[in-house]
């Protein structure tokens, strides 16, 4: 399912899609607030970015079973899951904006997919706004993150983590889309080129029989005067 919509065109698939309900299909973002489902997940295409307002980035969880705990220092907790005492480890966690042309909403990025999409390490990102205190080079990712175009799934989360409340979006996965061409552009500049090519050759058939017509006119004259 996936390969048959990357050979398709942009603008053929946004029409195609909303009539047909697939497994795969591609929301529009303002198409998201209809799907109530917590159980399926479903794509989006557009723009990731990192949204203006203030984050941490990160989490602190349990060492051992990643209950996260509202704090924003490492620590040794008593874990209520585990019922032991246990080291709090900063777990990757933040908010990004998705971007398409019906609008923009957002969702949350967590673990190893946050720490790819931003090139850092929880421990790295920990160290930047939790033990030096300073803000998250968020302008710099997002220039990063600018002009690329993702294929997004997502799905409305059922659970709770300290920082927000049920029925917000998580990010499940994401897949740079690369930039392509689109087969209509191609198309219609080789068939140009083929009429451009033609017309040169009529044009000397022209020249070339008037040449000729004229040649046999001159000739008897030179005679003549010769
Ligand atoms: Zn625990």
């Amino acid at each position: 399912m996936l390969i048959k919509y990357t050979v398709k065109s942009p603008a053929e698939s946004a029409s195609s899609l909303n009539l047909v309900a697939i497994d795969d299909e591609i929301l529009s973002v303002s198409a998201i607030a209809t799907q109530t489902s917590t159980a399926e997940s479903f794509y989006v295409e557009g723009e990731i970015s990192l949204p203006g307002h203030f984050q941490r980035f990160y989490l602190l969880g349990c060492s051992e079973c990643n209950h996260l705990v509202r704090s924003k220092i490492k620590r040794e907790i008593q874990c209520i899951n585990c019922r032991l005492s246990r080291m709090l480890i900063p777990r990757c966690h933040f908010e990004v904006e998705i971007t398409d042309e019906t609008g923009t909403i957002t969702a949350t990025m967590s673990e190893g997919l946050g720490e790819r999409i931003l090139s850092m390490t929880a421990e790295q990102i920990y160290d930047i706004t939790g033990v030096k205190n300073e803000l998250f080079p968020a302008a710099h990712n997002n220039q990063l993150l600018a002009d690329k175009l993702f294929r997004v799934q997502l799905q409305w989360s059922s659970s709770r983590t300290p920082d927000k409340n049920a029925g917000s979006l998580v990010l499940l996965s994401y897949t740079e889309k690369p930039t392509m061409f689109l087969p209509e552009d191609s198309t219609s500049v080789s068939g140009a080129d083929r009429i451009m090519e033609e017309e040169p050759i009529l044009v000397t058939d022209a020249k070339a029989t008037k040449k000729q017509k004229r040649e046999p006119s001159t000739l008897p004259k030179r005679l003549r005067y010769g």
